[in-house]
């Protein structure tokens, strides 16, 4: 159900809404537009007009007071988040109560006086919602940045109180004659403004911690500014006499009502992150940044004015702003050196991690070549492995050729039947194979000794007459494979090793025989090319991939299954080739088109 509404939220903002308690919210929106209505028409008789400004607040407090009482009880909720939400309906309450007490006032006793026992009620409204903010959860500051917080709402506050101070109170003053009433007055503004500063800078500090109350608190700070709006102009009214009740500033408070209810209903719904995301975010993250520095501006920008406009320096109002000047200036330099010595401090760390950083790199380099290392004795373990597999594969044939060979000698000694020509048979199995086996024992020991071959000038011709020779007993028992021979009987001489040689034609002979599984032919040519010989080795099997071709002379390659291939053969025909002076090439027209081999060997001089 949760996932579900997630998704909704996420397409649309408003979904949190489609409930009982959004309807209830629609209605209060409509009997607020009902109440604009009358404050632009005063329908009936005006005698009536305080006691309906008077009773009008009560449907939506009561039900602000409800919405977020509903919060503080949900048991669903985080417990920081209820905490804070049991203060916000206790600052409601608290007003309800100045409601009631000004009703009391105004209606019961008709006092004629604008401030009273309800303002104590309506003021202390303010250090409960900022309480409560601050138990939000996404709130937590150290002891540095609980300092620099609360300077910043000072400053805030002081400019404020500067600009309240010259613009309505000293103005009123001079008319009344009596600075208490709007020394209250201002009061309302200058606390607004505070909360509305720590809602601010609580909002972005909230953002990277925590999503759960940020699209609630952007609600609430919609109500604030309202309420802002409405005090600053109650109070500019209320010092100069003017009766405030039943005007638009009653429309401002109770559209902030019905924001402040908006954010509780908001906060018990599931969340969206989108909120995090839109434009009114990101200026809410710049803003706590530029709020202090804009309440500096604010000050001075006052006494510039005020310096310009009026010279006179025992003017009461004059010295005013020039002592909320000096105060702000002392909060200024104090929230400066606090800057300037997280600043050094976080140098220091700075300063620290980097030395500590080159000792990481040397310690993880360190580790680094040891796991290569590993590594590598792990993989040359493996080489090794496939490598005896091989060997002792490729070995056990003729040895189990000679065992059964010499067996049946054995037997047919003992019954004394043996005839010549039978043990010219054994022997010559006998021969082969052993000579097999001495031809990989010395590929091998070549390949570990790095081969220097003993270079003797002499007809190539030759020299593969004899390997093929060599081979004949073992190519006669290839499956289904033939070998073809085109070889010019004339070739001039070469400069060679014999044995190398008939290596190279046997290893490029057997890996055609491996790529021919379903049998074929393997052409061996040779031939006589200007200055060069040329030997070719060409199969119809299954081809080489081109891609393939690059990796084919490197040791160890193989596809072959193990115990089959070892990786060694083509390579071990390179080095030879290239100990020759000779290269070697290879082409195939790809998968299943064949492979073909081409030595080229300088003519001796
Ligand atoms: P091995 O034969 O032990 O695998 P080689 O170095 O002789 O080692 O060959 C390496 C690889 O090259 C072989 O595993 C095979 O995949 C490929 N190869 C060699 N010759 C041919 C050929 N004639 N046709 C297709 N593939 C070949």
């Amino acid at each position: 159900m949760v996932v579900g509404a997630k998704s909704d939220l996420n397409e649309n903002p408003l979904a949190w809404l489609r409930n009982r308690w959004g309807v209830v919210g629609g209605a209060a929106i409509l009997y607020t537009i009902l109440y604009a209505l009358w404050t632009y028409f005063h329908w009936g008789n005006s005698r009536f007009n305080p006691l309906i400004a008077n009773l009008a607040f009560f449907p939506i407090t009561f039900f602000t007071l409800i919405a977020s009482w509903r919060v503080y009880v949900d048991k669903a909720l985080n417990s920081r988040i209820r905490r804070a939400w049991f203060l916000f309906s206790l600052s409601v309450f608290l007003q309800i109560v100045g409601d009631v007490v000004a009703f009391y006032e105004d209606t019961i006793l008709q006092l004629n006086i604008p401030y009273f026992l309800s303002d104590i009620f309506y003021l202390a409204f303010y250090p409960f919602v900022l309480w409560g903010l601050l138990t939000l959860p996404g709130v937590s500051l150290d002891r540095k940045g609980w300092l620099r917080f609360a300077l910043d709402l000072v400053l805030v506050m002081i400019a404020a109180w500067m600009m309240v101070w010259y613009f309505i109170i000293v103005p009123a003053v001079n008319i009344q004659n009596d600075l208490i009433a709007p020394l209250i007055a201002a009061s309302y503004p200058v606390s607004n403004l505070v909360v509305l500063g720590g809602v601010i800078s609580l909002l972005s500090r909230g953002r990277r911690q925590n999503t759960m109350v940020r699209p609630s608190l952007l609600i609430f700070l919609a109500g604030l500014l309202c309420f802002v709006a409405a005090n600053l102009l109650d109070t500019y009214f209320t010092v100069r006499d003017v009766e405030t009740r039943g005007t638009w500033i009653g429309v401002g408070w109770l559209m902030a009502y019905i924001f402040f209810a908006l954010a509780a209903i908001r906060q018990r719904s599931p969340l969206s992150t989108s909120y995090a995301d839109s434009l009114v975010s990101q200026l809410l993250d710049i803003l706590p940044m530029v709020l202090p520095f804009a309440a500096i501006g604010m000050g001075y920008g006052l006494v510039i004015f005020v310096a310009r406009s009026n010279l006179t320096f025992d003017n009461s109002d004059v010295r005013g702003v020039f002592f909320g000047a000096a105060v702000l200036t002392v909060f200024v330099v104090a929230r400066q050196i606090i800057t300037l010595r997280d600043n050094l401090h976080l140098n220091d760390e700075l300063r620290q991690f980097s030395e500590t950083l080159e000792q990481r790199v040397a310690q993880r380099t360190q580790e680094l070549q040891q796991s290569q290392e590993a590594l590598l004795a792990s993989e040359k373990m493996a080489i090794i492995g496939t490598l005896a597999a091989g060997v002792a594969h490729e070995i056990s044939n003729p040895l189990s050729a000679i065992i059964t060979s010499s067996e049946h000698l054995e037997s047919e000694l003992n019954v004394k039947r043996l005839s010549l020509e039978t043990l010219g048979d054994y022997l010559a199995v006998i021969t082969r194979s052993a000579s097999h086996a001495m031809h990989i024992a010395q590929a091998l020991r070549n390949q570990s000794r790095g081969r220097t071959p003993e270079l003797v000038s002499q007809k190539i011709s030759d020299v593969l007459s004899e390997a093929l020779m060599l081979m004949e007993g073992q190519i006669k028992r290839w499956n289904r494979v033939k070998v073809v021979k085109e070889i010019d009987p004339d070739l001039p001489p070469v400069l060679c090793d014999r044995n190398q040689i008939a290596q190279v034609v046997f290893n490029l002979l057997n890996n055609a025989r491996d790529a021919m599984p379903q049998g074929g032919a393997v052409k061996l040519r040779a031939w006589h090319d200007g200055a060069h010989v040329r030997i070719e080795v060409s199969d119809q099997g299954v081809g080489i991939p081109p891609e393939m071709i690059e990796d084919l002379f490197k040791t160890f390659f193989t596809t072959k299954p193990i115990g089959k291939g070892t990786g060694l053969g083509l390579s071990i025909v390179r080095e030879i080739v290239q100990n020759h002076k000779g290269t070697i090439d290879v082409k195939s027209d790809g998968a299943g088109k064949g492979a073909t081999f081409v030595v080229t060997l300088p003519i001796a001089t």
